[in-house]
């Protein structure tokens, strides 16, 4: 995946489970990344402190402190991707690690395709938004052009409505990363809609079948169940 030219590119991984640990060092260092690990979260965030990394995986269930306090105390200051792991698939634990600002979530058990994948969607949106200058954006058959702001698909312009065409954008702007129900409610229709989330399945619905080559598979809005959606853009 890393040419051998560019640098190489540094996870910082908080994981108590050593099996675990051992596990995703493993597939990462096959993938030609760097890892450091830690075993609680002091030692994760000194990891994170010192050697400035550029994506952390890190265990919600930890010796010494919650996983959701790493990531508050390293949100205070970094905006690096964050990925959580943890055994806990209960939706409240999804969304409190995501509005504590963790970027994406697995929940265990996992393969180390799906980590590697999530892994890799994280780097690329993070690459993006820091040389963020692409006026256009294509997925599947269709393209976002942000300038003209016209959406096309196999070439024939798309007419999607204000609403509509905000939420595909910020989607595709965080894609890669869970965005919930709440955070999509706020940004698109402001602080007192949040409560309505029937509003976004109705425009996902409608997203998705203008969008997605069949809306009942769709390959690019995905459904997070009981969380929120998730854009990929490949
Ligand atoms: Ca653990």
């Amino acid at each position: 995946m890393v040419s051998p030219e560019s640098l190489p590119i540094l996870v910082v991984l908080i994981e108590d489970d050593p099996q675990i640990r051992r596990f995703i060092r493993a597939s990462l260092i096959d993938e030609h990344y760097l890892v450091k690990e830690a075993e609680t979260g002091q030692q994760g965030l000194l990891e994170v402190g010192t050697r400035r990394p550029d994506l952390l995986i890190v265990d919600l269930g930890l010796p010494d402190m919650d996983g959701i306090e790493v990531i508050r105390n390293i949100r205070l200051w970094s905006s690096l991707p964050i990925l959580i792991l943890s055994a806990r698939a209960g939706e409240i634990d999804k969304v409190n690690a995501l509005s504590a600002g963790a970027d994406d979530y697995l929940t265990k058990p996992f393969g180390m395709p799906e980590l590697l994948a999530r892994v890799r969607a994280l780097l690329r949106r993070a690459t993006r938004t820091h040389t963020d200058d692409e006026s256009s954006v294509c997925f599947g058959e269709s393209e976002v052009n942000f300038a003209r702001r016209t959406v096309t698909r196999n070439g024939v312009a798309i007419h999607l409505t204000l609403i509509e065409y905000r939420l595909l954008t910020l989607l595709i702007q965080n894609a890669g990363r869970i965005l919930p129900h709440q955070t999509l409610l706020r940004e698109i229709w402001g602080p007192t809609s949040a409560g309505k989330p029937h509003y976004l399945r109705v425009y996902i619905s409608n997203l998705r079948r203008r969008v997605e080559q069949d809306p009942n598979v769709p390959k690019h809005i995905l459904t997070e169940v009981g969380v929120g959606y998730r854009f990929v853009l490949e």
